[in-house]
C-alpha cells in the first residue's frame, strides 16, 4: 500500500498487521516481554536477530514499531530509532557515532539542553565542539578539522527561528565526509525534509508537535540504516527506549499531524502579521514573514511557516515579563508545539543557564518572546496577545 498513497493518507493508514481480534484502531501492546512456543524458538529469538521478533520491550515492541515505520515513512528515512525523550535522540545519536578524539559543529543556536550536552559532558570523554552562526553558513568549512565527523543544526532555531539552507549545508558535509544530523523538532516532516536535502539523520522531540497536545515526551531518530543500527543498539543496551503507552499516544497523533501542522502555520502567520508594525515591537520574526531575512529559504526548504512566532519587545526584560503576566487565555509555559498556545521568555527560563554573552549569541535579547501558537481560534489568540501587549 506504501507505494500508491500520499503520506498524509499514509499517517492516518499506515498499521501493524491486525491481530486476530480484527481491531480498527492502533491496539496497545503494553507489555514487557514476549512467549515463545518452544525452547528452540526462544533461542532463535536470541540468535537470529529477525527485527520480527519480540524478545523484550527495551529491545523492540510492537507499537513502539509501528510508531517509527511511520515516522520513517514521513521523513523519506531507510530506518528509526524511537527513545523516551527527544534528549535521549540527540545524545545516543551523538554518543553512538562519537568516540574521545572527534570533534563536532554544531549551529551555536541549538536547544538549552544540547547545548549542555556540548559544552559539560561531551568534553569530559574526550569530545570536542565548535560552534558556528547559522547567519553566516560561509564560515563553516574553515571550521572542519581533520577530526571532525559530524555536523549539527536545527532549523527553524529555537527560539530566534534563524533557517540555513539544508541543501547548502548537505553539499558541504558530503564533499567533506562529514554526518549531517538536523534537529527537525520545530517544523516537522510535514514541513521541511531534510533528508530530501542531503541529511543523513533527522532527530526530533516527539513531546512537541509530534504528540502536538502536551500529553508525553518521546523522540526519534531517523535516517541511514547503517547508523540507525549503532543507535538502535546503543539504545536498547543503555536503555531510553520509548514507553509502548506513549509511542501509541503518538502513533495516534501522527494521524491528526498533517491537519495540525496547517492550523498552527496558518494562525501562526495570523498573529506574525498582527504584531508587524505594533507599536510596542519592535520586530517580528517568523519564517513565512516576507520581513524575515531568510524569507527565501524558508520558501525553498519548508512547504508553511510552522507554528512558533518570536517578537521582540521594545521594553526589554520588565515589559517581557509584564507580558506574560497580563496574559488571559495563554500558557505561561516552557513547553511548545501544544494544541494550547504558549507564551515563554527564553533570557528568564529555558536559556537562563547561558551567559549574557552566550545569550547575545544566538540572539536572545531580554525582551524575546516565543509564542506557541496552539489550535484555539486565532480571534481569541489575537486578542489575548494585543490585549497583554497593551497592558
Ligand atoms: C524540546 C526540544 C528538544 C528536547 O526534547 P525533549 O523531548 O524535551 O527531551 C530538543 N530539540 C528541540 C528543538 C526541542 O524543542
Amino acid at each position: 500500500m506504501e507505494e500508491q498513497y500520499s503520506p498524509e493518507t499514509l499517517a492516518v493508514r499506515m498499521q501493524n498487521r491486525r491481530t486476530p481480534e480484527k481491531e480498527h484502531s492502533t491496539p496497545l501492546f503494553l507489555t514487557s516481554s514476549f512467549v515463545y512456543d518452544s525452547a528452540e524458538d526462544m533461542a532463535d529469538a536470541f540468535t537470529k536477530d529477525d527485527p520480527e521478533v519480540n524478545i523484550y520491550s527495551r529491545f523492540s515492541n510492537p507499537t513502539v514499531d509501528e510508531f517509527v515505520d511511520k515516522m520513517c515513512m514521513l521523513e523519506g528515512a531507510e530506518a528509526g530509532v524511537a527513545t523516551a525523550t527527544g534528549m535521549a535522540a540527540v545524545f545516543n545519536t551523538f554518543m553512538s557515532l562519537l568516540q574521545a578524539g572527534d570533534h563536532m559543529l554544531s549551529a551555536s543556536a541549538v536547544f538549552g539542553s544540547t547545548h549542555t550536552i556540548l559544552t559539560k559532558y561531551m568534553p569530559k570523554w574526550g569530545i570536542s565542539s565548535t560552534y558556528f552562526d547559522m547567519n553566516k553558513p560561509e564560515t563553516i568549512e574553515a571550521l572542519i578539522r581533520p577530526e571532525t565527523k559530524l555536523l549539527y543544526l536545527e532549523t527553524p532555531s529555537n527560539p530566534g527561528l534563524d533557517l540555513i539552507d539544508l541543501e547548502l549545508v548537505g553539499e558541504i558535509c558530503r564533499r567533506r565526509g562529514i554526518l549531517f544530523v538536523v534537529d527537525n523538532c520545530f517544523a516537522t516532516p510535514v514541513l521541511q525534509k531534510p533528508i530530501h536535502f542531503g541529511a543523513d539523520l533527522v532527530i526530533h522531540s516527539a513531546t512537541k508537535f509530534i504528540d502536538g497536545q502536551g500529553r508525553v515526551l518521546g523522540g526519534a531518530v531517523l535516517g541511514r540504516k547503517d547508523l540507525i543500527h549503532d543507535i538502535y543498539l546503543m539504545t536498547r543496551n543503555t536503555g531510553p527506549s520509548m514507553s509502548p503507552f506513549n509511542a501509541w499516544v503518538l502513533s495516534k497523533s501522527l494521524e491528526t499531524l498533517t491537519l495540525r501542522m496547517e492550523r498552527h502555520s496558518a494562525s501562526a502567520l495570523g498573529l506574525a502579521k498582527a504584531l508587524e508594525g505594533h507599536p510596542e515591537v519592535s520586530r517580528v520574526r517568523y519564517p513565512f514573514l516576507k520581513s524575515h531575512p531568510q524569507y527565501a529559504i524558508a520558501q525553498k526548504q519548508m512547504s508553511l511557516g510552522g507554528g512558533i512566532v518570536a517578537f521582540e519587545l521594545k521594553g526589554g526584560l520588565v515589559h517581557g515579563r509584564r507580558f506574560l503576566n497580563s496574559l488571559k487565555m495563554l500558557s505561561r509555559t516552557n513547553n511548545l508545539g501544544d494544541s494550547r498556545s504558549i507564551a515563554s521568555h527564553p533570557a528568564s527560563t529555558t536559556h537562563s543557564k547561558l551567559s549574557e554573552a552566550e545569550r547575545q549569541l544566538v540572539g536572545i535579547t531580554p525582551g524575546l518572546i516565543r509564542v506557541s501558537v496552539g489550535l484555539e481560534s486565532l480571534v481569541d489568540i489575537e486578542r489575548d496577545v494585543l490585549q497583554a501587549l497593551s497592558a
